[in-house]
């Protein structure tokens, strides 16, 4: 794309728009008091940089700044003067501090008026909700001549496109889920069309068992290539790998993907766990569903962790029967009578004697038990009537990181056992 340099007085001329630029660069502004504070974590940005990535629109800045009207006309008036594609993200709002629009118009020198079909859903969405809509939301049915509408299914608050001097200015409203909407019903696509990428597609294969650099070494030969480009990242749940590819059309780009794929699987076998959005939770439930088989808990250093990876909404997981979990002292009393320690159950044998005092107690196929933490680590046990499953995990780490970090890494393991 060919762009102009617009001239905004007080920036350096060195961040300026280039006039030959052959890329499109885009620029991310997210407008909060509350993100400025650190009161809530900045997940709009890391969510727009991976997308804009995916459009083929390479994130050259990103910034906070506050619901402030100088300081969002001057952030605005410095991402005109340098970027191609700028996305803000907050202060899209019916009250006085959401003044995000305002910021926009100023820049542009253009005047706001309330635009009558916006004005027309925008009550027709208060008439559906059962209430009076306040005079303040008017100003969520404002416009500038040169911004369209980005509908908005899950708020009152559309999106603003501005197109201008071959610049877009893309403004969207701050919860997260409303946000992702909008980016996967017009902005997404949209912007993949105006850089030319065409499709992108990605598939990403979930690993466990092995470190960064033993995958690097195995996958040497798959590594630097443009497309499709693999990628590897260190998670929680393992090792990511991720392969993203372009083409005109998507049916084109998954089949760039696939022999990347099969070479992956063929590498590393049973390695991988899931791919895509599946979680260790939602892939153990899967595979007791389709297994049939049900599974009682009990939980020493992972603290109830593990049970809400299989209780979390959109999870089905109706095999999964319970989780016993001990209290700051290891200790897990059970109504009957029986108490166990788990402080002084660690250690293989101990953990697996859990793993089947679970399935005792939860009258379930499998048991499984995070051990409470010995002087090197903890263990996971998986016990049913055919496997007796004990696996020693090394962590050194803190408390809170290793309650995470055992619920995920005793749920990749189950899975691993069930597949
Ligand atoms: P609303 O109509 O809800 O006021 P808005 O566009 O004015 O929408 P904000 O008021 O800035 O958005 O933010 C609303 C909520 O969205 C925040 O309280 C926060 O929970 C979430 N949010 C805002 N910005 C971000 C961000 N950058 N990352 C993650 N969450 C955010
Ligand atoms: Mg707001």
């Amino acid at each position: 794309m060919i762009s102009v340099t617009l001239s905004v007085s007080g920036i350096d001329p060195g961040y300026a728009k280039q006039e030959q630029d052959p890329l499109m660069n885009a620029e991310i502004i997210a407008i909060g008091h509350e993100l400025l504070m650190g009161e809530i974590v900045d997940t709009n940005t890391s969510f727009l940089a991976q997308e804009l990535s995916k459009a083929g629109i390479p994130v050259r800045w990103s910034g906070i700044v506050g619901d402030d009207i100088t300081d969002l006309n001057h952030a605005m008036s410095q991402a005109i003067a340098r970027s191609d594609v700028i996305i803000t993200t907050g202060g899209l709002g019916p009250t006085s501090d959401d003044v995000t629009r305002e910021a926009v118009a100023s820049a542009l020198r253009e005047e706001m008026t309330v635009d009558p079909c916006l004005l027309e859903w925008l009550e027709g969405v208060f008439v559906a909700r059962g209430i009076e809509m306040p005079q303040t939301n008017i100003k969520q049915a404002t416009l500038i001549p040169s911004a369209k509408t980005i509908p908005n299914p899950q708020g009152t608050a559309p999106g603003w496109w501005a197109k201008k001097n071959n610049t877009h200015i893309i403004l969207l409203p701050g919860p997260p889920r409303e946000l992702k909407r909008m980016w996967a019903d017009t902005v997404g696509p949209e912007l993949a069309h105006i850089s030319g990428v065409g499709a992108v597609a990605t598939r990403t294969l979930k690993t466990v068992g092995f470190t960064e650099g033993a995958i690097d070494e195995i996958l040497s030969g798959l590594f630097g290539q443009e497309n499709p480009y693999l990628g590897i990242y260190a998670h929680q749940d393992g090792i990511h790998l991720r392969i993203i590819a372009q083409a005109p059309y998507e049916s084109e780009a998954l089949d760039l993907i696939k022999p990347m794929e099969s070479e992956i699987r063929h590498k590393l076998g049973d390695a991988i766990w899931g791919v895509d959005d599946e979680t260790p939770g939602s892939r153990a439930s899967e595979l007791l569903s389709s297994s049939g088989v049900t599974l009682g808990v009990i939980e020493g250093i992972s603290g109830g962790v593990l049970a809400s990876h299989l209780t979390q909404p959109g999870i089905g997981a109706s095999l999964f029967k319970g989780s016993l979990v001990a209290n700051a002292d290891g200790i897990v009393e059970v109504p009957g009578g029986h108490t166990y320690s788990v402080i002084d159950m660690t250690g293989e044998a101990a953990a697996l004697a859990m793993a089947n005092n679970a399935r005792t107690l939860f009258s379930s196929d499998y048991g499984l038990c995070v051990s409470a933490r010995g002087e090197n680590g903890y263990h996971i046990a998986i016990a049913s009537e055919d496997v007796q499953d004990v696996t020693e995990i090394k962590a050194t780490y803190a408390r809170a990181m290793t309650m995470q970090r055992s619920a995920t890494t005793a749920l990749v393991r189950l899975v691993s056992v069930l597949s």
